[in-house]
């Protein structure tokens, strides 16, 4: 049987409802190295993304599937509309395989990474919804079944903030049963020494929190340069994190492999990186411990299902970028997949959080893991009318 695709539509999500203030230093990212006041003002202001991009695959016999991207979604919009969406329509949506790289091969002069590649992650993960909607099976059952009864996933948020309120968010976080939590770093190389006594504190102030017992990881965001790493490394050594993120930028592969090489903390990364061949570089490079492709950057669905087989051969653990429920249904396939990241509902701040307010059924964590409902088809969530005021919907 077939399941022609006769519609493909990218609709952009911007939110316009309250957004919440955010800290001085809430985390360091890339930007901080441009030596200019008005980029420093504050740490994420370059990366705030308050819109999100939503594509809808119908086919022919009445499915309609649903897929997502954060990244640069105005852009991939219209890389959707312009170039993937005349190239697939007429496509059966079961020769999937087909139709990656049918998108990939028509945009790869320009394409490959970036807005590119997240626009066909996009649809990619909307053609694996409609494929277990017409199957009727979860998108996981389609890619290996459950190698796990659920998803242990680690509360994902601890932005830099004053330590008294810090310590109060992971105390929540252990009341919740999470045993594992992820902070970011508020300092980099133009902060100092006194940065770095600072980027340890708040280490410590987790760690004072939630004891021996929980697994404690820590995010640069690509704020740091090499030689900043290695000396903070000297500090991080000794404090028993589980991974640390991303300490330099995607570009620096040796420099990952050389902190990967020359310290004792596991080094981790893969959030700004792409396809299968953008890991097969890392993994043989070793440049990292933990691989953390996000789904929905890295070529959806079709690719990240070959890099998790990639990493496995490499015994290199894939941890994917972010929660929601496309990287779910990969992590709950794979073997080699042993935990997955889980940002918790909170008020609109930076953007990171939008998908709980763009759909129904992302599942919501419990004692610190995730279930995935097997009785629903393709990827189990839907479009949400609950905050629709608070959107404008671009179509
Ligand atoms: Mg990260």
């Amino acid at each position: 049987m077939k399941s022609i695709i006769k519609d493909v539509r990218a609709k952009l999500y911007t939110w316009k409802g309250p957004i919440q203030k955010i800290h001085d230093n809430f985390c360091t990212s890339a930007a901080d190295l441009l030596n200019k006041e008005n980029i420093n003002a504050d740490g994420m202001s370059t990366f705030k993304f308050l819109s999100w991009l939503v594509v809808e695959v119908e086919t022919n016999d009445g499915h309609i599937g649903l897929g997502n991207a954060a990244l640069s979604p105005k852009p991939c919009k219209s890389v959707v509309d312009n170039y993937l969406k005349p190239a697939i329509i007429g496509e059966d949506i079961w020769d999937y395989e087909h139709i990656w790289q049918k998108m990939y091969r028509q945009t790869l002069a320009w394409g490959r990474k970036g807005v590119g590649m997240t626009a066909i992650s996009a649809v990619d993960i909307a053609i694996w919804d409609a494929l277990g909607k017409v199957a009727g099976q979860p998108v996981f059952k389609l890619l290996g079944g459950k190698t796990k009864s659920k998803l242990p996933c680690y509360a994902s948020k601890l932005y830099s903030q004053p330590l008294d309120t810090l310590a109060i968010e992971a105390k929540e976080y252990l009341d919740q049963g999470f045993k594992a939590m992820k902070l970011r770093f508020g300092w980099g190389p133009k902060d100092g020494a006194e940065g770095m006594r600072k980027n340890i504190e708040l280490i410590r102030t987790v760690r004072s929190v939630v004891g021996d017992d929980v697994d404690l990881m820590a995010d640069v965001y690509m704020g740091w340069t090499f030689e900043y790493a290695k000396r903070m490394m000297r500090l991080i050594d000794n404090e028993n994190l589980r991974w640390l993120e991303e300490p330099v930028i995607a570009d620096d592969i040796d420099g990952y492999a050389d902190l990967k090489a020359s310290c004792r903390t596991p080094i981790s990364g893969g959030e700004h990186e792409y396809t299968l061949f953008g890991f097969r570089q890392l993994l043989e490079k070793k440049a990292v411990d933990v691989v953390q492709f996000d789904t929905n950057r890295v070529g959806g669905i079709t690719q990240a299902h070959k890099i998790c087989a990639l990493a496995e051969a490499f015994q290199i653990p894939v941890i994917p970028h972010a929660g929601q429920v496309h990287n779910f249904h990969i992590s709950m396939s794979s073997i080699n997949a042993p935990i997955v990241e889980y940002f918790p509902f909170w008020p609109v701040e930076i953007g990171n959080e939008l998908f709980w307010y763009i759909f129904d059924g992302e599942p919501q964590a419990k004692d610190g893991h995730i279930e995935l409902d097997e009785t629903k088809p393709g990827l189990g969530i839907e479009l949400s009318d609950k905050y629709l005021k608070d959107f404008d919907i671009e179509i």
